[in-house]
């Protein structure tokens, strides 16, 4: 069950994996884990601009 190493995108590394950047300014995103009743919880990712996003909608 040991993936081959992907050789689709070259600049793919593991710390490439954890370090998302923001589309909205282009900071690193902070993996925050989230509880709330409003919206979804679980892991997100977000940003000091406002952005966030759930941590499996980016690949
Ligand atoms: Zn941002």
């Amino acid at each position: 069950m040991a993936p081959k190493k992907a050789a689709k995108i070259s600049t793919t590394t593991k710390a490439g994996m954890y370090d998302k950047k923001c589309p909205k300014c282009g900071a690193i995103l902070k993996a925050v884990k989230m509880a709330r009743s409003s919206k979804a919880s679980g892991m997100f990712w977000m940003c000091d601009c406002g952005f966030e996003a759930p941590t499996n909608s980016l690949k």
